[in-house]
């Protein structure tokens, strides 16, 4: 199939060439047409399998043939999660729209918020942006969104989990109107909370899942191994990082320190490797990124801020120093290999801090994981056994009574007393009094 059939421009099909992309993907081949039919999209497809140009081929086709609502606000406006996915979309876009007089804006946190407003002044039909900063600049009025046509959220679940659903919410209210469409793409959408707000957001889609985010992915081996503590799981690393086949190598781990140990670790075994945190100032991060992109490290170790967006075809191997807590953050990390049909391995170290982590990916993955051990590295940690069920000493002893008769009500009953606060919620913290504001990765 080409591109051609999808119906899309012929100028970015050219574009397409230049980057010797020249027949869809089956995401593409599904949503393209769909989206250009001016149909709402809710789309689940495995990482790496063409998600960014299934919706910003039909977006870009819009702005080129499509006359405009409003000629100040913005045509389309597209949400990513993270900093790092947003520059993603926003590079890929910029290469598809180069020649036209089209012009796009990334709006991220972390950066210059005047410069930002300055560049929204000049009135891009495109905007790329993070929620809490669309949010912010949408509160400033110096972004409105009654004439958009397009609002395109990429890996909503993972603004859901990171606490942006306000956010998600007045940007759906600023643009709502009639002719508004909305696309929701992700590989992990089965999450309870994304079914409520897609509700809110979507006008009935068309629903594209070639992916069951439960089912392992084709292209990816994964493979766990035991560790017993910090010394073997280092012992793990230094054993998997060395061997023959890895090209470049993404290690996630669970905290800010470890990526800054590993990497020293790493660079005193001549490893070229670099830390990358969700801490580090804006500039500095997307530095690192470029560099990791163009081959000047072997090894990026980093946290989930990494997890979506990182798109290298030269990264074999993924390794999960610590297990992610929320299994779908498990899918994103390894997606970061085997993308656009390559090959890769992802490899997990379980130690018993991991456990919790691991039974939730396994139930999520359906059971599917196994695990292997290297020779002379065994851990004698083999996980732990489920716990019992108990048994409440009620049911052990006490025979169900039968219930007594109601007494009638003597008194007049009362007015209902004003609940008083509870002063602790159900995880046992003190509850909130304000909505914490989330952050950005
Ligand atoms: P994505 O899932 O959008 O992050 O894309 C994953 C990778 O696949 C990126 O490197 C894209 O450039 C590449 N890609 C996307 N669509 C195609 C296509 N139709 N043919 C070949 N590669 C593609």
């Amino acid at each position: 199939m080409h591109f051609t059939e999808l119906g899309i421009d012929t100028r970015l099909e050219t574009q397409l060439a230049h980057q010797g992309i020249t027949s869809p993907t089956e995401i593409q081949s599904q949503a393209v047409p769909t989206a250009i039919a001016g149909h709402d999209v809710f789309a689940q497809s495995k990482t790496g399998s063409g998600k960014t140009l299934a919706f910003l081929l039909p977006a870009i086709h819009r702005v080129m043939k499509q006359r405009a609502l409003s000629k100040r606000d913005p045509r389309v406006l597209i949400i990513a999660p993270t900093r790092e996915l947003a520059t993603q979309v926003f590079s890929q876009c910029r290469l598809l729209i180069a020649g036209t007089s089209i012009s796009v804006v990334k709006v991220l946190g972390g950066e210059n918020f005047n410069d930002q407003v300055k560049a929204l002044r000049k009135d891009p039909q495109i905007v790329i942006g993070s929620p809490g900063r669309i949010a912010d600049h949408l509160e400033q009025r110096s972004l409105q969104l009654s004439g958009l046509e397009l609002l395109i959220f990429d890996e909503a679940d993972r603004m859901l989990d990171l606490g942006f659903a306000p956010q998600l919410n007045l940007i759906n209210e600023q643009a709502n109107h009639r002719l508004r469409q909305t696309l929701l793409f992700s590989a992990t959408l089965d999450h309870a909370q994304v079914e409520v707000t897609s509700r809110n957001l979507l006008r009935a889609p068309k629903k594209i899942i070639l992916s069951d985010a439960h089912q392992q992915h084709g292209d990816i081996k994964q493979t766990l191994f035991f560790a017993d503590h910090l010394d073997h799981k280092d012992a793990l690393l230094k054993h998997f990082v060395t061997q023959d086949n890895v090209g470049q190598c993404i290690i996630f781990t669970a905290t800010r320190n470890d990526t800054v140990r590993i990497s020293e670790l790493l660079n005193t075994l001549k490893i070229k490797a670099v830390a990358l945190a969700g801490d580090l100032p804006q500039n500095k991060r997307l530095d690192i990124m470029d560099t990791f992109s163009r081959g000047l490290f072997k090894v990026l170790v980093t946290t989930d801020v990494a997890s979506r967006g990182l798109d290298l075809l030269s990264v074999t191997h993924v390794i999960n120093f610590d297990l992610p807590k929320q299994a779908e953050e498990y899918v994103h990390r390894i997606g970061r290999t085997g993308r656009a049909g390559f090959k890769g391995i992802a490899i997990s170290l379980v130690g018993p801090k991991d456990w919790n982590s691991f039974v939730a990916i396994k139930n999520y993955l359906n059971d599917t994981l196994s695990f292997e051990s290297v020779d002379g590295l065994e851990a004698k940690f083999k996980g732990f056994r489920p716990p019992k069920p108990k048994t409440t000493k009620s049911e052990k002893v006490k025979p169900a009574q039968p219930k007594a008769a109601k007494k009638p009500l003597r008194r007049k009953p009362t007015k209902p007393k004003k609940a008083i606060p509870a002063p602790f919620d159900i995880d046992g913290h003190a509850p909130l009094r304000r909505k914490p504001k989330p952050t950005e990765e």
